[in-house]
């Protein structure tokens, strides 16, 4: 069997199995640029399951280009809550405003124009540009490299730039003239359900007679893939303040500032414990120097809390860091207050502080280390480092903005997952009792 019979068989019967099988999915019922571009990224890194209800929600809210442009980012992150990379959300309304500026409001049909938007990469073109408007253009992502690795036997690493070059040459040629969009619909389709990561189900798969993958044996060692590196752990220190007087019934949040990592989401104030030293996990710290820490970067925020124990645990992954949570219930008291809590004589200092300045962060650094019971993973360096580090990323020049907030308000503001399930956790009494 010659190459040109092998490729004119896939694109055949991949397109004969797509017409009978495919799925019913909200973004399929219309040939809407704007639906197709909002689910195209809406599926990065993300199940299809999960990713309808959040569809259909967002283009219940923001039907059109102009609504997502004009509306305010508040209500676009909160429309994306739990979906995660929400530099996503942020750059499809930037997106949707260059739409509104460049193009009147409906989306371009060049592919420079495409590429050029604001979060829209090769793959999200070329999903666009096929789906939408039917036009010629692979649309390769890490789904569609599978299964072409596997159907052509392909042993290149499909992490190297130039593997993609190749495949998106390879996807271009399989496109049956006029047949873009539900050709493209179907290789995706076919890398969802059959072709799957772990267990490709060859015997049902509408390709697997002319499958050299299959055939020598190799559906499961394909493709090849460097391992990307794991991510980087971070041991942090969370506070959930309990508001008293007139913040009773309500706990202290933040803004994070307007750039870098989960920019504008709002979060419970928390602190880096310790990083991770040279080759070694960043463990848990005690809970008598975690404490100290914790009050003292409040106390440098300009808020007085006592922290009463750890509430839990918890976990939030990002591409490149885990942050390992230790949550602390903490009181809210009184600025003025001679009685500002002693955790233990040693932790004093890192409530006397006034601000985030080189003092402070010396202050709570003896305090940590008097304490002396760092974990033994912890060195005074790291622990140094580690001080400095949260005072930078605490500092009031960073632009972070506090407010109590009660039940309700969490139906306005957007909380990274975490976060999220913390406070309607604690919002539910979960915390009532910690451990001191
Ligand atoms: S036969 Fe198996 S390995 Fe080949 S494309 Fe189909 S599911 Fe994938």
């Amino acid at each position: 069997m010659g190459l040109m019979e092998q490729k004119q068989h896939f694109s055949v019967n991949l397109l004969d199995w797509y017409m009978i099988n495919r799925r019913d999915l909200p973004w399929r019922r219309h040939h809407n640029p704007y639906f197709t571009w909002v689910s195209e990224i809406m599926l990065q890194q993300t199940r299809v399951d999960t990713v309808i209800p959040y569809f259909n929600r967002f283009i219940a809210n923001f039907p059109a280009v102009q609504a997502l442009a004009e509306a305010p980012e508040e209500d676009v992150l909160k429309n994306w809550e739990g979906l995660g990379y929400y530099s996503r959300a942020r750059n499809l309304q930037a997106a949707a405003r260059q739409v509104m500026e460049l193009h009147g409001g409906e989306m371009p049909q060049d592919k420079q124009a495409v590429f050029a938007l604001k979060g829209v990469g090769p793959y999200t073109a070329g999903a666009i540009l096929s789906i939408a408007f039917n036009q010629p253009q692979p649309a390769v992502d890490g789904n569609v490299m599978r299964v072409l690795s596997r159907y052509f036997l392909i042993d290149e690493d499909i992490m190297k730039g130039s593997t993609r070059v190749l495949m998106e040459e390879l996807a271009g040629e399989l496109i049956p003239e006029g047949r873009a969009r539900d050709f493209n619909q179907a290789l995706m389709e076919l890398g969802a359900l059959v072709c799957t990561p772990k267990a490709p189900h060859c015997l049902t798969c509408p390709v697997m007679e002319q499958c050299s993958g299959r055939i020598a044996g190799r559906e499961l060692t394909l493709p090849v893939k460097t391992k990307a590196k794991p991510p980087r752990p971070e041991q942090r220190l969370v506070a959930l303040v309990e508001g008293r007087g007139k913040h009773r019934g309500q706990v202290l949040v933040r803004q994070r500032p307007a750039t870098g990592l989960l920019a504008r989401m709002w979060e419970l104030p928390h602190v880096l414990a310790a990083p991770a030293a040279a080759g070694k996990v960043a463990g848990p710290l005690a809970d008598e120097p975690a404490m100290a820490l914790l009050a003292g970067s409040l106390w440098a925020e300009g808020f007085a809390a006592r922290p009463e124990g750890l509430a839990t645990h918890a976990e939030h992954v990002f591409s490149h860091i885990v942050w390992n949570l230790q949550v602390y219930k903490c009181t809210e008291q009184d600025q003025g207050s001679d009685e500002l809590p002693l955790i233990a004589a040693e932790a004093r200092a890192a409530y006397e502080v006034q601000a985030a300045t080189k003092e402070m962060a010396a202050s709570v650094l003896d305090a940590a280390r008097s304490a002396s019971d760092l974990d033994g993973e912890m060195l005074p360096e790291a622990a140094e480092a580690s001080i400095n580090s949260a005072l930078t990323q605490t500092g009031k020049g960073d632009g972070l903005i506090y407010r109590w907030i009660g039940p309700k308000d969490m139906e306005k503001l957007a909380f990274p997952n975490v976060f999220l399930k913390l406070l309607s956790s604690y919002f539910a009494g979960a915390y009532d009792e910690v451990s001191e």
